[in-house]
């Protein structure tokens, strides 16, 4: 395989913004500093003008394989993810069949092993009756144990409360939730059909997947985890009144965290007149006040984690009726380019955006050798071009399903190259033939 010195560059690591030249030996970064030579059979990266980010990081997606594969997989999602900047992906547990069991959970990692062009790792779903099999879970090789509290595509709802205890109590690994309270929805969506039949209008959907259906739920999984000592992660925030449940600081000393997602930084209510059930998602986008508290809390730390919640649907089923709509929206190919438009808006600083987009999930779950700039770590990297605008146009879309919320819109700033191990995947927009990527491990 080729080395690289990337040269010139502007990096971006751990709170530090500077000028410097990377150099690239195999898999791994090997030198950081300035005024580095190429040695023979290196090639050179001319990155003047660009930022270079450690690689990113995508704890929350649903790349849809197996069962879903009309929609996405992890050969055409893990494409987008790398022409996007984002090198590690870890996929949620309902697909089809769910990943209730080592075995199944294993038939993932062997497909990703095939076709993914990401580094990648896979969520245990939890359900009514697999918790012996959680209990049992080796935390070097498993990530966590993703909990439905209500029902969402795939219908994995843990309904018992026991079962949801004994979670909360034994498992060895993180614990992610999905919050939102499933009585408080189906009262809400009961009364909008009442009224509206099958054609509620999509701007009802925050008022069925209510502010207080979140709430409440999260308060449950806060104060279970509280009980328990549970290290929980709750997944896409989305209401300012769950904010006052977490507490900023450095995440390495928390055992309860919170991520939210770049759609809920980027949109608000009034947009479901212009995008409609493009943006239908659970749970909901809220009011733009929600969003405006969600921006202050990922720049203060209260929210330790951005991610993306990538959920592909066919452009069909989203222009269905509310009820028939599928909830989910494909993001990772301009995750990073979207979340970049808060740090030229002013709403948080690019150092943030990486701490909270690269360290803070490597920090999560204690990712071996990757999420930042550092000698003897594996070369992920982002390079931006932040003075290179991209105008998104359909063609470009990478993602399976062909659609992007965010086709017409202008993203300021563009991806220029992607390395992953090592290897160059995608340069402005294009994958390049290189080596899968690999099954990420976990330092614990
Ligand atoms: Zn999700």
């Amino acid at each position: 395989m080729t080395d690289w010195l990337i040269r010139n560059a502007e990096l971006v690591n751990e709170g530090r913004r500077f000028h410097a030249d990377l150099r690239i030996r195999g898999q791994r970064i090997d030198e950081i500093g300035n005024g580095l030579n190429a040695r023979a059979g290196e090639q050179v990266f001319d990155a003047a003008g660009l930022w270079l980010l450690p690689g990113m990081i995508d704890d929350h997606v649903h790349f849809r394989e197996p069962g879903y594969t009309a929609k996405g997989d992890i050969a055409s999602e893990s494409r987008a993810a790398v022409i996007g900047g984002i090198t590690s992906f870890i996929d949620m547990p309902n697909t089809r069949p769910a990943t209730l069991t080592q075995d199944l959970l294993e038939d993932k990692y062997a497909i990703a092993a095939r076709s993914s062009l990401a580094n990648y790792a896979f969520y245990f779903g939890a359900s009514n009756d697999n918790l012996d099999a959680i209990r049992a879970l080796d935390p070097r090789k498993v990530p966590g144990v993703k909990v439905f509290l209500c029902e969402s595509t795939g219908n994995l709802c843990v309904s018992e409360p026991a079962a949801l205890e004994g979670v909360f109590r034994d498992s060895p690994v993180a614990v992610l939730v999905h919050a939102e309270d499933s009585r408080i929805i189906h009262a809400n969506l009961d009364r909008a059909k009442a009224a509206y039949g099958d054609d509620i209008p999509m701007r009802l959907h925050p008022e069925i997947r209510s502010r207080e259906a979140c709430f409440q739920s999260t308060k449950w999984a806060v104060e279970t985890a509280r009980r328990h000592g549970t290290r929980l992660h709750v997944l896409h925030v989305s209401t300012e009144d769950e904010l006052a449940m977490f507490e900023s600081g450095p995440i390495a000393k928390k055992r309860i965290t919170a991520e939210t997602c770049v759609h809920f930084l980027l949109y608000g209510d009034a947009d479901y007149a212009r995008l409609g059930g493009k943006i239908k998602c659970n749970p909901a986008i809220k009011a733009a006040s929600d969003r405006d508290a969600l921006i202050r809390a990922l720049a203060d730390t209260r929210i330790d984690v951005l991610a993306t919640d990538h959920a592909p649907h066919l452009e069909s089923e989203k222009a269905n009726p509310y009820t028939s709509c599928p909830s989910g929206i494909p993001l990772i190919q301009f995750a990073l380019q979207s979340a970049l438009e808060c740090v030229f808006r002013g709403d948080f600083t690019l150092e943030r955006l990486v701490e909270a987009y690269a360290h803070a999930p490597t920090t999560l779950f204690a990712v071996e050798g990757r999420g930042f700039l550092r000698e003897g770590y594996f070369a992920d990297l982002t390079l931006v071009d932040p003075a290179k605008p991209q105008i998104v146009r359909r063609e470009q879309i990478v993602s399976k399903c062909g659609w992007s919320p965010f086709e017409g819109d202008t993203f300021r700033a563009s991806v220029a190259a992607t390395f992953v191990n090592g290897s160059l995947v995608a340069r402005n927009g294009k994958v390049l033939d290189a080596p899968p990527g690999t099954r990420l491990a976990f330092n614990r």
